[in-house]
């Protein structure tokens, strides 16, 4: 599931990475990542969703991002490529056959599932990703400096990229509406929704709910609430009628993927590199990337 870029900038860091590490002299970011015992969640009830993908519109409204008229959200052809959150929708869904009822199918919002353990806030070598008091995890554009560790670290291969600004690098994920969510308001995706498969609370309360749901309906809902555990929980959870890996979902322990990040992190970045190093070692990415992008789209030409 990981795409072209993803793959291209995985081995190019790799390459560069190694130059880079001719430094020494010890400095860590120190992220900020709260763990607040009041932050809120997302309880997506699968069960509920209709895949009228009124919460991509609503999204994208909500953070200027390009959107179609609303009427064209509901063309369900969409349905026929599994999609990922990208640089233009923070938040895609997708559509699957029920294995239990084939004329209901099952359809199911993706976005940033918001760690508590985030392993980009781990990753990130500058401190651009915070983990807030509320739950959520957002970034500062005017920190990032592109190293993309973020997209290696996730472990539900959320940032994504905008390869068309080399200069200014800029990631793109869910913020979990934190503007919205600070003056009050709900994520828009929430508010919109109009069959209420999204529930917005304080963590320890959609779990409650989630778990009686269960309780209420065991032959609809299987016994499992993910993201409660998953990689030391999420904030956003999922309830589903059928296995969540046939909906895709990573088959994840409850081990923290800040366990892998880390690694990546101390590994790499343990000692200093001085900025000469790091900015030779970021434009050889950007160099290279652009190269095989350019390439790839010579070679579609032919
Ligand atoms: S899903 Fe990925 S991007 Fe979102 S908080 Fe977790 S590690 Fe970060
Ligand atoms: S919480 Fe906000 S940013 Fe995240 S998917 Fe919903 S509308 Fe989009
Ligand atoms: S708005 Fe609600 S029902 Fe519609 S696709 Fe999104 S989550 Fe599903």
């Amino acid at each position: 599931m990981i795409d072209k870029n993803r793959r291209n900038f995985f081995k190019t860091s790799a390459l560069f990475g190694t130059v880079a590490l001719g430094a020494s002299a010890t400095a860590k970011a120190a992220p900020e990542n709260i763990l607040s015992d009041d932050r809120k969640g997302v309880l997506v009830d699968v069960t509920h969703c209709i895949g009228c993908r009124s919460c991509e519109w609503a999204c994208q409204t909500a953070h200027d991002l390009p959107a179609d008229k609303i009427h064209d959200y509901h063309d369900r052809e969409v349905f026929k490529e599994f999609r990922r959150p990208n640089n233009d929708s923070y938040t895609v869904v997708n559509e699957f056959e029920n294995p239990n009822n084939e004329l209901l199918p099952i359809n199911v919002k993706y976005q940033c599932m918001h760690c508590d353990r985030p392993a980009c806030v781990s990753a990130c070598i500058v401190g651009a990703f915070t983990k807030k008091e509320d739950g959520s995890v957002v970034w500062n554009t005017d920190m990032c400096i592109g190293c993309r560790y973020c997209m290696v670290a996730c472990p539900f291969q959320i940032p994504t990229f905008d390869y068309h600004k080399a200069i200014q690098p800029d990631i793109h994920k869910c913020d979990f509406c934190y503007k919205r969510t600070q003056e009050g308001k709900l994520p828009a995706c929430v508010e919109i929704c109009p069959v209420e498969a999204l529930v917005y609370g304080p963590r320890t309360e959609i779990i409650r709910v989630a778990k009686h749901r269960i309780k209420r309906a065991p032959n609809k809902y299987l016994d499992h609430i993910y993201g409660e555990d998953e990689v030391g929980g999420t904030s956003w959870v999922y309830l589903s009628g059928v296995d969540f890996q046939t909906l895709k979902f990573p088959k994840h322990g409850t081990k923290t993927a800040p366990g892998v990040s880390e690694s990546i992190q101390h590994g790499l970045f343990a000692y200093f590199v001085p900025p000469i190093a790091l900015y030779a070692w970021l434009g050889g990415i950007m160099w290279v990337s652009k190269r095989k992008n350019a390439k790839q789209a010579n070679e579609e030409k032919i």
